[in-house]
């Protein structure tokens, strides 16, 4: 389970393991597909890397 800030729902939601489609592991950390509650396929990089490249920026 994560947090999505969705541009279609205009708010922070939380994303569960069910309704993730794929996760793939990338350079950049681990690229994750998945169905926002409002039926939207999105993407977010999670993972140590991404964290870093967040904080950096
Ligand atoms: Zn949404």
């Amino acid at each position: 389970m994560f947090d999505n800030n969705c541009q279609v729902c205009a708010t922070r939601v939380l994303i569960f393991q069910s309704q993730v489609s794929s996760m793939t592991n990338t350079d950049h950390g681990i690229e994750v597909t998945f169905t926002c509650w409002c039926g939207t396929e999105q993407t977010q990089v999670m993972g140590r890397a991404a964290r870093r490249s967040a904080h950096a920026a």
